[in-house]
């Protein structure tokens, strides 16, 4: 496997060691102690189990950790309701609704109504212009962590052609707006984009994020170009009844052409919660008009 293998635990775990030194600082300097609030609607089992390692992450960081698990029944009414006593909230720096929401809720209702201060998902729609625009913004955590994955392998891909496979609005646009102002030329494809694979050979950087697996093959990459792989795809493992993740990209023909790549698991999954905690420092300090901690 000539290609360098992006470790995306082992920079998770450094990002999560650093922010919970900050918050150590914080607590001592400012009596300060981040808080996050994950509000949870339904018994989705994966759901469940995101939303409890999100807890027990923010806890072990050193952040207060506030919990909100609602029945599937509960109504458009009830659940902005919690979201407005969260906004009040100030021991809440940051909300975040687990989503999908069951069906009957709106989420864009949802989404709109969290205080864009506390909006560590960063899917406000004030969120989302300031990064457009390139204000300070809360911004999205995959994305952030795929474009710090990213750094770690090349500091600054100024003029590097960067090809985007996916334009949801939790991944694939905000991460067009991160390269964008990290100086490459973006293009963002989709499930319309003709002739995909030679798009993505003319990049320098491939990020997929298409939720199909291993739909990115080794003939589509350009020799040394950076892969990031956003995929999460859960398919039938070699042993019968088992079950094992893939990403988008097909790794070991993919790792034999690029010059880099994360692997799934292991890549940009470990990131998206280092970079949920790293949020709900950066709300703390702002709402109390704190500067942010070194290397923020
Ligand atoms: P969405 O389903 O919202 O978006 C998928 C995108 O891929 C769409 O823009 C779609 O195009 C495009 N697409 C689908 N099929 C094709 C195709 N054949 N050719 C080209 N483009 C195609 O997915 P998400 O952005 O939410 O997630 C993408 C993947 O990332 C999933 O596997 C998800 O599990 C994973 N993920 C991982 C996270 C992490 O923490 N690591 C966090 C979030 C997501 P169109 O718009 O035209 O329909």
């Amino acid at each position: 496997m000539p290609a360098h293998l992006i470790d995306g635990k082992a920079i998770a775990t450094r990002l999560i060691e650093h922010i919970t030194a900050a918050v150590s600082d914080l607590r001592a300097a400012h009596d300060l102690q981040p808080g996050l609030a994950v509000v949870l609607v339904g018994d989705d089992p994966a759901s469940q189990v995101y939303v409890r390692n999100k807890a027990r992450q923010t806890a072990a960081a050193g952040m207060r950790s506030f919990e909100h698990v609602l029945p599937a029944s509960t109504t458009q009414a009830q659940l902005l309701a919690v979201v407005r006593q969260l906004n009040r909230d100030p021991g809440v720096h940051g909300i975040l609704v687990q989503l999908p929401l069951p069906s009957h809720l709106a989420e864009d209702e949802v989404i709109e109504a969290i205080d864009p201060a506390k909006d560590v998902d960063g899917f406000h729609p004030i969120n989302v212009g300031r990064l457009s625009i390139g204000a300070p913004a809360l911004v999205p955590c995959t994305p952030y962590g795929c474009s710090l994955l990213l750094r770690s392998v090349q500091p600054d891909p100024a003029g590097q052609h960067a090809v985007i496979v996916g334009r949801s609005n939790i991944v694939g646009k905000p991460m067009a707006q991160l390269l964008l102002a990290l100086n490459c030329t973006v293009t963002i494809a989709h499930s319309r984009t003709r002739d995909l694979p030679a798009l993505a050979r003319s990049a320098d950087i491939l990020v997929a994020a298409v939720g199909r697996p291993e739909m990115v093959r080794g003939d589509w990459i350009k020799p040394g170009a950076c892969v990031i792989d956003v995929g999460i795809n859960r398919v039938p493992a070699a042993e019968p009844g088992k079950t094992r993740l893939v990403g988008d990209v097909a790794f070991a023909e993919a790792a034999e052409v690029a010059g880099a790549i994360t692997p799934v698991p292991g890549g940009v999954g470990p990131m998206t919660i280092a970079c949920l905690l790293r949020n709900t420092v950066i709300a703390a300090c702002r709402v109390r008009g704190i500067g942010l901690p070194v290397d923020f």
